[in-house]
């Protein structure tokens, strides 16, 4: 149940989270998330956060509460206590006298022995120097593991005994004795039954992908398999800690390779990182590449990275947090990077260009006709291109970017590749470069296995990043062979193109390609029809909480539209029954258009309804059944929204930062 998508159709309080979703992928976390890219004051190109780990915390917490956390802190001090105890009787020197759970042992010159022995008991310890071994416990820890660690130490101790004469080690000042985790919930849910109940009660208030088609463009909502997902709670890819000697890690090291191996192949490119935990790290991972790479070439100099103003924010926050200088390029009427403008950047940049930042197909949904040769214009002018890859899902097995240009990208495996994301990750941005960047990819300090000598150093704590849930990506790559997964993308861009060209006779589509298609999403215009009839985005995104969707990416990449991607995963059943509510809204428009429904008071402007609002007077212009069974919508499959709308502004002043216009980086 914790991997369920944790989008929510509206903002719903669960206890201290604030879950948004009603502006795309990029801000589907409220407090939690960070943006705080303006170009300046760049702190973070976090995008995709890793809510959904501490929302697991927050249950563990939850179902233990107070007294449960503390009674499993005290048996993790107890078994470290036993443990200290024991080597401390067999003439070991435990080097602190006050410790939680870890204990730092001196043996001089014999650390590596001791290390090996342990391994060969089933225990890792940590090798600190020549002379230290570092031991942890926690609640997992077992009496059969205590005794095997004193064994690799030569020691021999009686556990009983011990458990009954050992003192606590932790300094009476520290300790609390404030009263934590107050609030009810922790409070009330002790029982497997009654736990189970409190997450299906959350998770039914959620709009979830195994409710409906959630349409978020440039998220890439798809399935994401069940027998995809399975194996990461196998303990053979779930216990294993980041850290384990590579000799353990012999299959996840093949996955690893393997994944790498095939994504590029699939991307064009020579050589992959897996590092990287979210589409904003490799891309921060990609820039410090360039600017390693030029900074080899003696082009010290080369620090302006440019940008097309309908860029995801997170390209202008990695390229600040890379220490480059950001310059905005127009965007032309047509969607199109604006390639007058581009060269002009171009030739006033000439010498201090280190990257052209391009998304493809861009953020407009469309494939942009001229990406070849921009990046040849780039190049000549000394600079490299970053292809961002999150809109992969519309490439893969149809054009690679390693060949049409691109020297580096990124891709979003919780988006293409199935990893379930909007919860806020985790996440996986593996970052692809040319042969000539290959040398200044992520590494790791730790684990030289993990990365090129002359890396770039580590891009995230662990050597491999999310190595956990890469099983899901290597289960889909491996499922769908390279004929399912060009048949995804062409599926893909087949059901993009099918709800454009089914709600063009309703809705403005914003941007066609040349030959009148889009790529693998479009952008509904609603401008037009707001100016006229005064309905508003906001409205329609709510309305369509009514119909029983998740209302599609808002205003973004451009303000005012709705821009809609319903990946391969979604059946030409619900492609309809989507175009069908959507057209119905239309409908609904004209209605307070035409003055049949006042402007202030109609099923827009109030979505979306819940269930209590059904209940005591209703003096609405409009009736019940209109409110909550609007056309297609049947009483037994009703998806109720647990919350009605709320002051969305107030919410952003307060508790979101919402991404600021490209426009703002410029200089
Ligand atoms: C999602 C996305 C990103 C950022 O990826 P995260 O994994 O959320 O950091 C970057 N660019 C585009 C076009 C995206 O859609």
């Amino acid at each position: 149940g914790f991997f369920r998508h944790l989008c929510m159709a509206e903002e719903v309080p669960v206890q201290s989270f604030v879950v948004r979703s009603d502006m795309g992928c990029g801000s589907t976390i409220g407090p939690t998330r960070e943006q705080h890219i303006r170009r300046e004051k760049a702190t973070s190109n976090i995008c995709t956060a890793q809510v959904l780990l501490a929302v697991m915390a927050g249950m563990y917490a939850v179902y233990h509460g107070p007294d449960g956390l503390r009674t499993i802190a005290r048996r993790t001090h107890r078994y470290a206590t036993i443990l200290a105890e024991g080597l401390r009787a067999s003439g070991a020197e435990v080097v602190h006298g006050a410790f939680f759970d870890t204990l730092t042992v001196k043996v001089p010159g014999k650390a590596a022995e001791i290390v090996a022995d342990a391994r060969e008991r089933g225990v890792n310890l940590r090798r600190v120097d020549a002379d230290h071994v570092s031991i942890a416990c926690d609640e997992t820890t077992t009496r059969a593991q205590i005794a095997a660690v004193w064994a690799a130490f030569g020691a021999d101790a009686d556990i009983e005994a011990l458990d009954g004469s050992a003192a606590d080690a932790l300094p009476e000042a520290l300790l609390r004795s404030d009263d934590i985790l107050t609030h009810p919930v922790f409070h009330q849910h002790r029982s497997e039954t009654a736990m189970l109940r409190y997450l299906r009660k959350l998770a039914d208030r959620d709009y979830a992908l195994d409710r409906g088609m959630i349409p978020l463009g440039s998220c890439t909502m798809k399935l994401n398999a069940t027998a995809e997902m399975e194996s990461i709670t196998w303990p053979e890819f779930g216990a294993l800690h980041p850290f384990a000697p590579a000799e353990q890690a012999q299959g996840f090291l093949t996955l690893i390779r393997e994944l790498e191996e095939r994504l590029a192949e699939v991307t064009g490119y020579d050589a992959v990182s897996i590092q990287p935990n979210a589409g904003s790290q490799g891309e921060f991972a990609g820039l410090l590449a360039v600017r390693a790479y030029h900074r080899a070439n003696g082009d010290e100099q080369r620090t302006v990275c440019l940008i097309p103003s309908s860029a995801h924010g997170t390209n202008a926050a990695s390229a600040v947090m890379a220490g480059m200088k950001v310059v905005v390029v127009k965007t032309a009427d047509d969607g199109e990077v604006d390639i007058a403008d581009l060269r002009a950047k171009i030739e006033q940049y000439r010498d201090e260009l280190a990257v052209l930042m391009i998304t493809y197909p861009s953020t407009h949904g469309v494939f942009e006709e001229h990406v070849a040769d921009i990046c040849g214009e780039v190049h000549d002018a000394g600079g490299q291109v970053y292809v961002d890859g999150a809109n992969l899902n519309a490439l893969v097995g149809l054009a690679k970017p390693g060949k049409f240009g691109g020297d580096v990208s990124h891709l979003n495996l919780h988006k293409t590749f199935c990893i379930p994301h909007g919860g806020g990750g985790p996440g996986v941005g593996p970052v692809g470069v040319r042969a000539h960047l290959a040398p200044y990819l992520p590494n790791h300090p730790l684990q030289p296995a993990a990365g090129p000598e002359t890396g770039v150093g580590p891009i995230s704590a662990a050597p491999w990043g999310s190595a956990g849930i890469l099983p899901i990506s290597w289960a889909y790559v491996r499922l769908m062979g390279g004929e399912g997964l060009k048949r995804a993308t062409q599926v893909a861009v087949l059901a993009a193109n099918y709800i454009a060209k089914r709600l063009e006779p309703h809705f403005p589509i914003l941007y066609n390609g040349p030959a009148g298609l889009v790529a693998h999403e479009c952008i509904v215009d609603l401008r037009p029809i707001s100016k006229t009839t005064g309905v508003s985005i906001d409205d329609v995104a709510k309305r369509l909480i009514d119909y029983g969707f998740h209302s599609p990416t808002m205003s973004f990449p451009v303000a005012g539209t709705l821009m809609i991607e319903p990946t391969e995963s979604e059946d030409l059943a619900e492609l309809d029954r989507f175009c069908d509510t959507m057209i119905a809204i239309r409908a609904e428009i004209e209605k307070v258009a035409s003055g049949e429904w006042s402007a202030d008071d109609n099923p827009l402007t109030n979505a979306p309804h819940t269930a209590a609002a059904l209940g005591g007077d209703w003096d609405h212009g409009y009736s019940r059944e209109e409110a909550v069974f609007p056309s297609g919508v049947s009483a037994a499959d009703k998806y109720w929204p647990p919350v009605r709308r709320i002051d969305g502004a107030f919410g952003d002043r307060n508790l979101v930062c919402s991404c600021p216009p490209l426009e703002e980086y410029d200089n």
